[in-house]
C-alpha cells in the first residue's frame, strides 16, 4: 500500500474547505434563509447540492461503485487539473506520461508549472512498463495512462498497467474515456486493492453529452475525499445535474453496438484503400489511419466538408489522420470520398 497522505502536498493538507451553507444544514422542505438566494421559484434560484449526491447514487450503481468512490467534475478537465494541485508541488515534483496521448495532460502541467516528462510507446503504440518505471524518480507524483489511448485507439497491456500500479509509489491516472466502446474492463474495479488507482471516465464519448461537460474520478474513498475538498464547492450546476440524471434514464447501449460495428465497417473500407498506408487496431470511436499524403487527403475531405483530425505532426503518429467514427450515412461519405481520390 503506498501512503497517500505522504503524497498529497502540505498546503492541500492543511486546507479547511469552504463551507457552504448547505453543509451545515441539509433538510428538504423548509424555508431557507441561509444562503442568500433569491426566495422565487424558477427552478434555478437555489445553489446546487454541492456534493450531487442524487446523481452520484446514480451513476455509482451504473457503475457498480460505492458514491464514496466516486468524484464528478467539470469535465475530465477538472479531475486532471485538482489532481496536479493536490500532488504536484510547482517547479519541483514532476508527472510521466506516454506518448503520443491526450493533449490535456500536458496543458494541466504547463498551467500548474509541473515538469512533465514522456516516454514514448513501441512503434505498435504498446506500453512499456520497464520505461516508464524507469523515468521516474522520488519527485514523480503521477503517472498518466489512457486507455483506449487518444489518439492511438489501442488498449493498454493490462500487465505492464499493473506493473507501473504495483511498482510506482505515486499515483496512477488510467483515462478510460473510450471505455465502453471497449471489451475490456474497467480499472475502478481495483481501486479497493491499490489506493493509488485514480480511473477517469466521461460522459462526453460514449453517453452522447460532450455539451453537459461532466467527467468522473474513480478512486480510492481518501483520493475523492481531497478532490472534493479542493473543487470549487458547487462545480456542477443545478441544470447539468438534472439534465445528466434524466439522460441516464436511456440505454446507449445500441449506439455504442452501432458505432462499435461501423469502427469495424470503416476499418475494412480504410484497409483495402491504395493510399493508405496502415489502419491501427481501435478499442475506442475513432481510427488512426497513416496515409501517403496527409495534408492533401486532409484538405480533400475538408473540400467535401468532412472534418477529420490531423495528427500527422505529432511525434509517433507522422502521416496520420484521426477520423471518428460518425452516424453510417456520415462514414459512407468519407469512405466514397476517399475511394474517388
Ligand atoms: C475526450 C477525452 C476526454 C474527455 O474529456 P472531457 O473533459 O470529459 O470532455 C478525456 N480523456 C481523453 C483521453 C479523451 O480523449
Amino acid at each position: 500500500m503506498i501512503n497517500l497522505e505522504k503524497l498529497v502536498r502540505d498546503n492541500i493538507k492543511r486546507l479547511s474547505p469552504y463551507s457552504t451553507a448547505r453543509d451545515e444544514y441539509s433538510g428538504d422542505i423548509g424555508i431557507y434563509l441561509d444562503a442568500n438566494e433569491s426566495p422565487y421559484d424558477n427552478g434555478i434560484n437555489r445553489y446546487p447540492d454541492p456534493y450531487q449526491r442524487e446523481l452520484k447514487s446514480v451513476i455509482a450503481r451504473l457503475k457498480g461503485i460505492k458514491s464514496e468512490n466516486l468524484f464528478i467534475g467539470n469535465g475530465s478537465d477538472e479531475p486532471i487539473d485538482l489532481l496536479y494541485r493536490i500532488f504536484c508541488e510547482p517547479r519541483r515534483d514532476n508527472v510521466v506520461m506516454i506518448a503520443p496521448t491526450y493533449g490535456m495532460y500536458r496543458v494541466a502541467a504547463a498551467i500548474n508549472d509541473v515538469e512533465i516528462r514522456e516516454v514514448a510507446l513501441r512503434s505498435d503504440f504498446s506500453l512499456d512498463a520497464s520505461a516508464v518505471l524507469t523515468a521516474c524518480d522520488s519527485s514523480t507524483k503521477i503517472v498518466f495512462l489512457c486507455s483506449p489511448n487518444n489518439p492511438t485507439g489501442n488498449t493498454l497491456d493490462r500487465g505492464e498497467i499493473m506493473r507501473i500500479v504495483e511498482n510506482f509509489e505515486g499515483i496512477v491516472v488510467i483515462d478510460e474515456a473510450y471505455i465502453d466502446f471497449s471489451s475490456h474492463s474497467s480499472f475502478s474495479e481495483l481501486i479497493s486493492q491499490h489506493a493509488n488507482i485514480v480511473v477517469l471516465q466521461t460522459m462526453s464519448k460514449a453517453w452522447g453529452m460532450a455539451g453537459v461537460r461532466l467527467g468522473l474520478a474513480i478512486a480510492n474513498s481518501r483520493v475523492i475525499e481531497i478532490l472534493t475538498k479542493v473543487k470549487y464547492p458547487y462545480n456542477i450546476s443545478t441544470i447539468v445535474q438534472k439534465c445528466v440524471l434524466e439522460a441516464l434514464n436511456e440505454s446507449i447501449t445500441d449506439q455504442v453496438r452501432e458505432v462499435v460495428s461501423q469502427r469495424e465497417i470503416l476499418y475494412k473500407a480504410l484497409f483495402t484503400m491504395p493510399q493508405v498506408k496502415q489502419v491501427f487496431v481501435s478499442d475506442a470511436n475513432f481510427l488512426l489511419v497513416r496515409v501517403d499524403n496527409p495534408i492533401t487527403i486532409y484538405n480533400r475531405l475538408l473540400e467535401q466538408r468532412i472534418i477529420v483530425r490531423n495528427r500527422s505532426s505529432v511525434p509517433g503518429c507522422e502521416g496520420c489522420l484521426r477520423i471518428t467514427v460518425g452516424t453510417p450515412a456520415e462514414n459512407e461519405r468519407v469512405i466514397e470520398t476517399l475511394l474517388s481520390l
